[in-house]
């Protein structure tokens, strides 16, 4: 399956109010700043959209981008990063509950990791959330390529085990490309599959 040749950026938002209009199917995607989160959007819609950057928790906002009419995926602020400002983390969380709280289009939530971490607090807080609101979560364990087989079979276990069996969960690596078809996919699904090829 292709990519998304169409997907453009709609806005970004740092405060409720400037949230895209809430109709239509959207999935979040979440990540830890430097988790590989930026770089996996890119490789997942073929195309360079989402900014990477070799200075973490430098962006607290979310960026909605259209990937068909009707369908969107949404990159939300990167998190534990420790040198933020102070008020900075209480912003995020704000932010970010009022976000699942309310948005009635969400229709799962992409968790990025990093394959040599297993989900910390703050990951699996993502998790619950979208938990608690009956929505899918899919754990993309992100920089795959840096393990070899064996460590890549028992990043899959542990972050299974920490993630919970309601979970889904891949490796990844948006330098190789492994993975991103299967990425595609579960995109795919959790927009309710009804996208045009
Ligand atoms: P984000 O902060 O979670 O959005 O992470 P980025 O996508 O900006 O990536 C953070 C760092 O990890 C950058 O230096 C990337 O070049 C590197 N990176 C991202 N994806 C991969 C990957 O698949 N393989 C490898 N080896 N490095 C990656």
């Amino acid at each position: 399956m292709s990519g998304y040749p169409d997907a453009r950026f709609l806005t970004s938002a740092n405060r409720p109010d400037q949230f895209v209009a809430d109709q239509g199917a959207e999935v979040a995607f979440a990540g830890r700043s430097n988790a590989g989160k930026s770089s996996a959007i890119n490789a997942i819609l073929g195309r360079r959209l989402a900014h990477t950057s070799k200075t973490p928790g430098r962006t607290r906002l979310m960026n909605f981008f259209q990937l068909s009419p009707g369908e969107r995926l949404v990159d939300l602020p990167g998190y534990g990063f420790a040198r933020v400002p102070a008020g900075t983390t209480e912003e995020w969380r704000r932010l970010l509950e009022a976000y699942f709280e309310t948005r009635r289009s969400l229709r799962g939530l992409f968790l990025a990791v990093d394959a040599r971490r297993t989900p910390g607090e703050l990951d699996l807080r993502m998790l619950e959330w979208c938990r608690g609101l009956g929505r899918p979560v899919h754990v993309v364990l992100a920089k795959a390529d840096k393990l070899n087989r064996e460590l890549a079979a028992r990043a899959l276990t542990s972050s299974r085990e920490a993630c919970g069996p309601d979970v889904t969960l891949q490796l990844f690596s948006a330098r190789t490309g492994d993975g991103v078809v299967d990425a595609r996919a579960r995109l795919r699904d959790m927009l309710g599959g009804q996208r045009s090829e």
